[in-house]
């Protein structure tokens, strides 16, 4: 794909103008003055970000410093307006690299460079797409046909790129939508955590209405991402994967699948790629009673739009991503909502949070060319390593509650954060400081809205444990008996499961799950030995908790899928099988790598290990590793197969 954009013309008067500027991200808005007028003394003057302040929604530019850039703004922009919005030649190479290193405040390092100006995609260029299959003829690739299972962020994606080289596919959905986890969680309040304008693909910029959309503008999203490039005809829908069985005569693999209230039918692959999420399957908690509660329950994952929450008293069990954002729009309807909190999460502060994006924003992240790429860049790298380093353990510390100085620090910082919103009330706060180290779990972005919901009159938090669940409510193991009319579940999903419930049959007919043996790995999260030609999306060890998108994981793993396709059609291969030594050298480091993660650490438990205290789920080292990892797959790492019948 040419990514090249073109910008629409500006029209605006100088009071537009002026008013949109307001809205501005100064260090990007810099940058696009270069391109606007040529000029690359606009960077250099001391209008400048602060490496050291790159949180800072503003690079830590001071206030007057933002109305000069601004108001040398309004005169570029003004001046290439009515000379008709001609955009000059792109700055040189040099002059990029330059700017890379204003908007960042610091100097680029080193082995980041080609990483950024990728990422920063200033050509047009489309990075996280396979090089080429030029040399592949058409009919090679029309016998390639490739299962994905699932329609959400990650199939929708493979689907997109082996579209783009003329592969044929069929996607199979559970669901009767496509969406995934955008379809699937429905509760009052859901919305991403991750801004927008790197959580989308980077192929795919859009006008997000929000700084962090909610649940509806994703979904919406992702549906016109699946018209836009033509892949809803190709997804059969209401249809669940039964098993997947290779056979090693062919190299190729038989796809059961089950469309809903149909009989099971078959179909053959030449690769399935899983891109089924780590999020979707809901965990309900094995509690005593449960089964024998007389109102109504759900899980979050299932919302009950029927249920009218109105006037009815709501008990809520868990306080992670999805309780934090229902709680406050329930606890509106509800007589009354009593949280069970076994452990309270962590929260940073992030006042826009469910802000709308103001027009002028809107106004600029069309209109002034290179604006957009440059925010989202920034975005990018403040999202990426930075808060990373204040994860990692250091060996040394022995402080309870962190694992290093710079952790502390986080911790120290948020416990601030939160004493300051519950000063007014001593009650909550007494349980509200988290004892495990921040980045243990995930983290909660914050408005004060989830704390503002504690303090109803009509909120209450419970911490003594849950003893049993009865006919009527919750009873506490301090005997306390709380009566509700409905119990929500918001207890997580059955992550550490991967690729249940399919059966999975590799070259020795063996169940993948019993391969795994409650242990799901993953050579980069995508290839597994002994199940050829199975590639996995946002698999074992590839979610990430305080670094990046999970849409970055998905691109950088969908272009090494892609790699892997093009070595199997140029080397005319039925299969490849990733070596078991290779695989095994692979976890062995990511074992270590987060064993030095606040989430690996002793005692801290979530979903991201299993019930062996295994971390499963997540990739423990930086951006660029993961990124350097996957742009090619090395032929060495893998056992290639041969068809011995011919496919007919
Ligand atoms: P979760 O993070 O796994 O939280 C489950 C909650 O239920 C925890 O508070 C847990 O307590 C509690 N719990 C589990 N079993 C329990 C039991 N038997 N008794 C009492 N409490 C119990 O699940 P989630 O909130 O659905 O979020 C899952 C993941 O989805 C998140 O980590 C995030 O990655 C994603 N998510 C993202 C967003 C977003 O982008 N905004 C929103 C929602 C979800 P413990 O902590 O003590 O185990």
């Amino acid at each position: 794909m040419n990514l090249t954009k073109n910008y629409p013309p500006i029209m605006a008067s100088d009071e537009e103008l002026r008013a949109a500027l307001e809205a501005a991200h100064v260090p990007s808005l810099m940058n696009a003055l270069v391109h606007v007028s040529g000029d690359i003394s606009h960077i250099r003057g001391d209008i400048r970000p602060v490496a050291a302040l790159f949180q800072d929604p503003q690079g830590g530019i001071s206030r007057e410093d933002q109305a000069r850039g601004r108001a040398i703004a309004f005169e570029v922009l003004k001046a290439y307006r009515d000379g008709g919005s001609q955009i000059p030649p792109r700055p040189s190479d040099d002059a990029i690299e330059e700017m890379t290193d204003y908007i960042i405040g610091e100097g680029v390092p080193r082995d980041y460079k080609q990483f950024l100006h990728a990422e920063l995609r200033i050509d047009g260029q489309d990075p996280y797409a396979h090089p080429s299959f030029d040399g592949i003829p058409e009919q090679v690739r029309q016998d390639f046909h490739v299962v994905i299972i699932g329609a959400g962020m990650s199939g929708l994606l493979a689907a997109i790129r082996l579209d783009q080289e003329h592969i044929p596919y069929t996607i199979i959905e559970k669901n009767s939508e496509a969406g995934g986890t955008w379809w699937q969680n429905q509760y009052p309040g859901c919305r991403v955590d991750n801004q927008n304008h790197i959580y989308s693909y980077s192929f795919e910029p859009y006008d997000w209405p929000y700084w962090y959309s909610n649940r509806q503008v994703l979904f919406e999203y992702f549906n016109h991402c699946a018209d836009k490039y033509g892949i809803r005809p190709k997804i059969r829908f209401n249809t669940a994967v039964d098993s997947a069985r290779f056979d090693e005569s062919t190299g190729r693999w038989t796809v059961t699948v089950r469309p809903k209230g149909g009989a099971p039918e078959e179909i053959v692959a030449s690769a399935v790629i899983s891109a089924v999420g780590q999020l979707n399957r809901p965990r309900l908690p094995a509690i005593i009673g449960r089964e024998s509660f007389e109102g109504v329950a759900f899980h979050s994952g299932e919302w009950r739009h029927d249920v009218d929450l109105t006037g009815k008293r709501v008990g809520v069990v868990g306080t992670g991503a999805s309780a934090f954002q229902f709680v406050p729009e329930i606890a509106q309807q509800a007589s009354e909502v009593v949280i069970f909190q076994r452990t309270p999460p962590w929260m940073g502060p992030q006042p826009i949070y469910r802000q709308p994006i103001p027009e002028g924003k809107h106004w600029l992240l069309k209109h002034v060319p290179f604006y957009y790429e440059w925010y989202r860049f920034a975005l990018f790298w403040r999202s990426s390593e930075g808060m990373l380093k204040s994860v990692t353990v250091d060996p040394e510390w022995t402080e309870p509650g962190s694992v290093s100085r710079a952790n502390q620090l986080m911790r120290q910082t948020m416990t601030a954060y939160i004493t300051r919103e519950l000063q007014d009330a001593p009650d909550i706060l007494a349980h509200a400081i988290p004892d495990y180290p921040p980045g243990g779990k995930r983290m909660v972005v914050d408005d004060g809205n989830w704390l503002r919901a504690l303090k109803r009159d009509n909120v209450r938090v419970v911490v003594d444990p849950i003893a049993a669940i009865t006919p009527t409510g919750i009873t506490t193991q301090g005997g306390q008996a709380e009566a509700f009319d409905v119990i929500v579940y918001a207890t997580g999903f059955q992550a550490s499961n991967f690729l249940m419930p399919m059966d999975v049959y590799g070259r020795d007919g063996v169940e993948l799950h019993d391969r795994w043996a409650g242990t799901a790995r993953a050579y980069k999260g995508i290839t597994i030995p002994g199940y050829p030609n199975l590639f996995m999306l946002y698999g074992p060890n590839t979610n990430i908790v305080v670094n990046g998108s999970t849409i970055f994981f998905a691109e950088c793993e969908m272009r090494y899928v892609m790699g892997c396709i093009h070595m199997l059609l140029s080397q005319g291969k039925a299969a490849m099988d990733v070596r078991r030594e290779v695989h095994d050298a692979y976890n062995e480091w990511i074992d270590q790598g987060n064993a030095l993660k606040a989430w690996g650490t002793f005692g801290v438990t979530s979903w991201y290990k299993n019930t062996d205290g295994h971390v499963t789920q997540n990739w423990p080292f930086t951006l660029l590793e993961f990124w350097t990892q996957t742009r090619e797959p090395d032929p060495g790492d893998y056992e290639f197969i041969e068809a011995r019948v011919p496919v007919g």
